[in-house]
């Protein structure tokens, strides 16, 4: 087996946070006693919210506790893709086949929204490169066409690669068989969420950093004072896009969500021919595992490699160390290959596995992206301020939001029980696996 290289060291910080174009500080400006507008979370649903919500005409204030783009949506892989979650058959035999494809069809839009947005006033290193959804067992390849036929009714184009023909879309033999999904795309977060901001200000909303929302209090006549750690605003309709770091502000969608650390690393920039052998169409990478692993080159080609390390409270470090013995596992050729950023992010998972638009604890909100959020939340941060304004909601607005069945007040203590079952899940497809050689 290879010898893993030294690991060195390692810059505990997200890779597109270091790279991304630097941001104007937006702390300290003077808070407006009143706002249309009160929107809460910096990050792609709240900036997508304020620049739509400014654009109809609105005054708008965004509140962010940290600076904009803190969360998930500068921390992320970068992989932009329709769909949810939740498989599309699983909606189908849920809700029926026209309205799971209406739930799905919002995913191509909100897709395409992002393409335009990068076609024309974003540079954000936009690369429709398409993806593989790998199988980890053979088992988990059964129903692959099945899943191609769906996705190809909602022209969306896909095709299942055998086991033997794999290494044509990536460099491993550590896999089962695939399904290409083409119309998906690898972007720099940082880049998109600097872009974001600058539009939503380039429309007029103001964008407050170092401002954490403490509370919104719904008032007789329909409007909210929402109580800063600066000072209190009358606003007209609260928008709260605050995903997996949803606090105290809106108890009903802590309930609703579980905060799931994410970790990702990032390699020293990869040899031409290594990068190519890795990934020979450019291709970006999930498997099918629980605890999954998601992978895609970066756009000045490095590996970035993405997943769970664990449901126990972990550092930076540790789940660097995991991930690198993980990319080993899956790309033996990268044993030499130095990871130079590691960090991790929180991720919004839901009960029923799929994203959330609605209205709660006197707000608007979206939220439970559960880790495919790209392309959705900006486009729900949109459609959210389209939706105080007086439009229809999305589709999504009418699914029910289950509770987190159990007795949950923020900290997730049966977390690391559930990780045991899904590690133990994923054990068994290992020998599964194995046995398959
Ligand atoms: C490690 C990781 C990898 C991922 N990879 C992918 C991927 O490759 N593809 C994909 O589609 N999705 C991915 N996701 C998911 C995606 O990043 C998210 O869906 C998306 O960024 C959510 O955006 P958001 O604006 O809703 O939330 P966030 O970007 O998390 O922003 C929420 C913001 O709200 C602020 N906030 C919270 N409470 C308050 C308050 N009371 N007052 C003021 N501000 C507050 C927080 O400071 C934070 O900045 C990943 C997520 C993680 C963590």
């Amino acid at each position: 087996m290879a010898q893993a290289a030294e690991p060195g060291r390692i810059e505990e910080r997200s890779f597109w946070q270091a790279t991304m174009p630097p941001m104007p500080d937006r702390s300290g400006r003077p808070l407006p006693d009143a706002a249309d507008v009160v929107v809460v979370g910096g990050g792609l649903t709240g900036l997508s919210a304020a620049r739509r919500a400014a654009e109809l005409g609105a005054s708008v204030a965004l509140l962010e506790g940290e600076q904009i783009g803190w969360g998930a949506s500068t921390r992320n892989g970068g992989m932009c893709h329709p769909g949810y979650k939740q498989a599309l058959s699983v909606l189908v035999r849920e809700h029926g086949e026209a309205k799971a494809h209406r739930l799905y069809r919002e995913t191509i839009d909100a897709f395409e929204h992002v393409a335009e947005l990068c076609a024309t006033r974003i540079d954000a290193d936009f690369v429709r490169s398409g993806h593989v959804a790998l199988a980890y067992a053979p088992s988990h390849a059964a129903g692959y066409a099945a899943a191609v036929d769906a996705l190809q009714a909602l022209d969306m184009p896909a095709h299942v690669v055998e086991r033997e023909d794999l290494r044509e879309e990536i460099g491993t033999d550590a896999y089962f068989g695939g399904i290409v999904v083409e119309r998906s795309a690898g972007l720099h977060p940082g880049k998109l969420i600097a872009g974001l901001a600058a539009l939503a200000e380039g429309a007029g909303a103001v964008l407050h950093e170092e401002t954490p929302a403490l509370r919104v209090r719904p008032q007789a006549d329909g409007r909210s004072v929402v109580e800063t750690s600066r000072g209190a605003i009358q606003a007209r309709d609260v928008i709260v896009g605050t995903n997996g770091y949803t606090g105290g502000l809106t108890p009903s969608l802590r309930r609703r969500i579980l905060a799931i650390n994410s970790y990702i690393v990032v390699t020293e920039p990869l040899p031409p021919s290594v990068a190519a052998e890795v990934s020979p169409r450019g291709r970006m990478f999930f498997d099918s595992k629980n605890f999954l692993y998601y992978w895609r080159l970066t756009p000045d080609g490095r590996m970035l490699f993405g997943g769970r390390a664990s449901m126990w409270p972990t550092s930076v470090a540790r789940a660097a160390s995991i991930l690198r013995r993980a990319i080993i596992a899956v790309h033996p050729q990268l044993a030499a290959t130095r990871v130079e950023y590691a960090w991790g992010g929180r991720v919004a998972f839901t009960f029923d596995r799929m994203p959330h638009v609605g209205r709660a604890d006197g707000v608007t909100y979206a939220t439970g992206c559960c880790g495919s959020g790209v392309a959705v939340m900006p486009w729900l941060g949109m459609r959210l301020a389209e939706w105080v304004g007086g439009a229809a909601p999305p589709a999504l607005a009418s699914l029910r939001f289950p509770l987190v069945p159990a007795p949950y007040e923020g900290r997730a203590w049966f977390l690391p029980l559930a990780g045991e079952y899904w590690k133990a899940k994923d054990r068994l497809a290992a020998r599964e696996a194995s046995r398959a050689g």
